[in-house]
C-alpha cells in the first residue's frame, strides 16, 4: 500500500525541486525560482515546504511532491510514489533515487533558432493529440496534449508556428508558442520558443487572400478561428501573447486596410484594442494606435460595454448567433475610433 501522507511528510520538497534543476532562493519561509513548467523569465515559482506544495504565479502550476515528480519526470502516480520512497522497497528506493544523477539529453539554455516554413515531415499539432516539444530552457522534452492548436501562417500560407492551449491539472491553462527550431548541431525539432518580435499576426494568409475585405481584429486565436469560419466577408486576424502581446506584434500588414476592432468586454480587452492611460498619465498603445501608425485606411470599434465581463465574439457564436444577427448587433454598436497623437507614450 502506498501511504501518500507519509511520503509527503517525509519528502524534502526544496531538495526535490533543486534536484530537478531548479535553482531556488530563500524568501521568508518560502523558496522562489524560475518555473520549470513554462518559459519563465522572472522567478514565478514558489516552493512552500511547510504547506507541502509548489506553485507558479504565472502559469498556475500547483503540485505536491508526488504531482511534481509525475509532471517533471513524466511518471504515473504509482511510479512517482515509488521514486519518493513510498514503495515496499522503502529506504532502498529512496536512496537510489537520491543518488541518481540528473541526466540531461542536452544542456539547458542552448540557442535554438526558429525557422519556417515548417517542413512537411514535422509532427502536426492538433487538439487532443499528444505531442512532445523540446523545452530549450530546461534541456528536456515536454509531452502534452493541447486542447487547441492554432497555426500561424505567412501571407503565402506557409506554416510559421503554432500557439497551443494546454489545460493544466489544477484547472489553469497555458498558451505556449511552439516553433520549429534548429539547434546547435543542426538538428531541427519543435521547441518551446516564442515567435521572434515583432511577432506575426495570426491570419496573415487571410489578409493576403482577401486583399479588399475589411479586417476584423479579435482577441485571441479561439475568437479568430470561430469568427473566420462564420464571417467570411472579413479577413479576421488576432495577435499572440494576450492583451500584453499587442506591443510585441508587427502591425505593418494592416497598412491600407479598413479595420473593425472587436474587444473582449472587459477593461483589459478594451485597453488592448484602444490603448489605455495608466495612473501616471502614460499612454499604453493598443491595436488602434499601433495600426494607425501603420497607416491603416480606417479604424472602427464595436462597443462591447454592457456585455458580460470578458464576453467575446466566440461567446456570441457559441450562443448560436447567426452571421446576420452578429452583423446587425455590430452595426448598432460600431463607432469610429479617433486616435489622438500623444507625446507621452509607453512602448
Ligand atoms: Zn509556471
Amino acid at each position: 500500500m502506498i501511504n501518500t501522507a507519509q511520503i509527503l511528510q517525509r519528502v524534502d520538497l526544496k531538495d526535490l525541486v533543486e534536484r530537478h534543476g531548479v535553482e531556488l532562493k530563500k524568501s521568508g519561509r518560502e523558496w522562489i525560482g524560475l518555473c520549470p513548467f513554462h518559459t519563465d523569465t522572472t522567478p514565478s515559482f514558489t516552493v512552500v515546504p511547510e504547506k507541502g506544495f509548489v506553485h507558479c504565479f504565472a502559469c498556475g502550476a500547483h503540485y505536491d511532491a508526488i504531482g511534481f515528480v509525475m509532471q517533471m519526470d513524466g511518471e504515473d502516480f504509482v511510479t512517482a510514489c515509488h521514486k519518493l520512497g513510498g514503495s515496499d522497497a522503502g529506504e532502498w528506493a529512496r536512496r537510489e533515487y537520491r543518488a541518481a544523477p540528473r541526466v540531461l539529453e542536452r544542456p539547458p539554455g542552448e540557442v535554438w533558432v526558429p525557422v519556417y516554413p515548417v517542413p512537411e515531415h514535422a509532427p502536426t499539432w492538433a487538439p487532443g493529440v499528444r505531442g512532445k516539444v523540446w523545452n530549450v530552457k530546461r534541456g528536456r522534452w515536454w509531452s502534452m496534449t493541447p486542447s487547441r492548436a492554432d497555426a500561424y501562417r505567412d501571407a503565402a500560407g506557409a506554416l510559421m508556428a503554432y500557439v497551443l492551449r494546454v489545460e493544466m491539472d489544477d484547472g489553469g491553462k497555458i498558451t505556449p508558442a511552439v516553433t520549429w527550431c534548429i539547434g546547435p548541431d543542426g538538428k531541427a525539432q519543435w521547441c518551446l520558443q516564442p515567435l521572434p518580435e515583432p511577432r506575426p499576426l495570426c491570419g496573415l494568409d487571410a489578409l493576403a487572400a482577401k486583399p479588399d475585405a475589411p479586417v476584423l481584429v479579435v482577441s485571441g486565436e479561439k475568437c479568430r478561428d470561430k469568427a473566420a469560419r462564420l464571417l467570411p466577408m472579413y479577413a479576421v486576424v488576432t495577435w499572440c501573447g494576450g492583451d500584453k502581446g499587442v506591443g510585441k506584434t508587427d502591425w505593418a500588414p494592416l497598412q491600407g486596410r479598413e479595420l473593425v476592432l472587436w474587444p473582449d468586454a472587459d477593461d483589459s480587452g478594451r485597453g488592448a484594442m484602444l490603448g489605455y492611460v495608466d495612473g501616471s498619465g502614460l499612454l499604453h498603445e493598443g491595436v488602434a494606435q499601433l495600426s494607425h501608425r501603420q497607416a491603416c485606411a480606417s479604424l472602427r470599434v464595436i462597443d462591447t460595454s454592457g456585455q458580460p465581463k470578458g464576453w467575446d465574439v466566440a461567446d456570441a457564436i457559441d450562443a448560436g448567433w447567426t452571421p446576420v444577427q452578429i452583423a446587425g448587433w455590430a452595426r448598432s454598436r460600431v463607432r469610429v475610433v479617433d486616435v489622438q497623437p500623444s507625446a507621452r507614450v509607453v512602448h
